[in-house]
């Protein structure tokens, strides 16, 4: 089993607010893991620690061959911080696209202006990417000329597009109509099994229980519980677990 992320021991504070409190988590390369917790508990914060958009203030990240650690008074460089970075894909809950551009320009934006690929080439890419997500047809249209869960999917080309080692996702469905988020849970299933290394916030519990490795609680800050998606979420240990999962009237 090759380790493809390694999170050791991540704290991380909003002034006093101490809202990641000492998170370990790892991910075998191809793994899909799903991150559930109650609304606050951290886990955007936990996603967006990942790619560095938020900084812990303790504890190390890991990628194959590149370490980052958080000590006080000792920030890591922002060159560091962009290489990791790099090295991640996130789809975010409202999308994010750029209004101004179309699906194929959404998608070829960050392989040019970050990667520097030349324009024909993140052309070419990010058309097998629209392909790929079912929406070669849209590859002219603009954000506003698309359901959320077409928008969604160029989300997930767009984050494709870099080539990570590593997609987070941010509950990348619970802000589509129902009968959209079919479409997109599958586009994620399909990257799952041609073995994508994937973190997944969501509440979906159909694609945990069909595609996730493992299930991970999160609550208050802390890692509750952590197993297959069948002993998570069915036959949990913790009390905490059961007493979400029946809130979202799951046991
Ligand atoms: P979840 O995604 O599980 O709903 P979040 O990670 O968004 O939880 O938030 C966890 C806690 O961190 C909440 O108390 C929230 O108010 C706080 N928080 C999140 N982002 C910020 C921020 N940028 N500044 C200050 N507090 C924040
Ligand atoms: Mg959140």
């Amino acid at each position: 089993m090759t380790i493809q992320f390694e999170m050791r021991n991540i704290r991380l504070s909003y002034g006093s607010n101490e809202v990641l409190k000492g998170i370990d988590l790892s991910a075998a390369k191809g793994e899909v893991i799903v991150i559930i917790g109650p609304s606050g508990s951290g886990k955007t914060t936990l996603l967006r620690s990942i790619n560095l958009l938020a900084k812990p203030t303790e504890g190390s990240l890991r990628l194959p061959g590149s370490e980052i650690r958080f000590t006080e008074g000792q920030p890591p460089s922002s060159a560091e911080i962009l290489a990791f970075r790099r090295r991640t894909g996130m789809v975010f809950q409202s999308y994010h696209l750029f209004p101004h551009l179309t699906a194929l320009q959404n998608v070829m934006e960050g392989q040019v202006v970050v990667q520097r690929r030349s324009k024909a080439e993140a052309r070419s890419r990010s058309m097998e990417l629209l392909t790929k997500v079912g929406l070669g047809e849209k590859a002219d249209s603009y954000p506003h000329q698309l359901s959320g869960g077409q928008q969604q999917r160029v989300g997930i080309a767009r984050a494709m597009g870099t080539s990570p080692e590593l997609l987070l996702f941010d509950e990348p469905t619970s802000a589509l109509d129902p009968e959209l988020v079919g479409d997109v849970l599958g586009v994620m299933k399909a990257l799952a099994s041609e073995g994508m290394t994937m973190i997944v916030v969501t509440h979906e519990m159909r694609f945990a229980s069909e595609a996730a490795d493992r299930v991970i609680l999160i609550d208050n800050g802390v890692k509750i519980e952590e197993g297959p998606p069948e002993q998570v979420l069915r036959h949990p240990q913790q009390e905490r677990t059961r007493s979400f999962l029946s809130r979202i009237h799951l046991l």
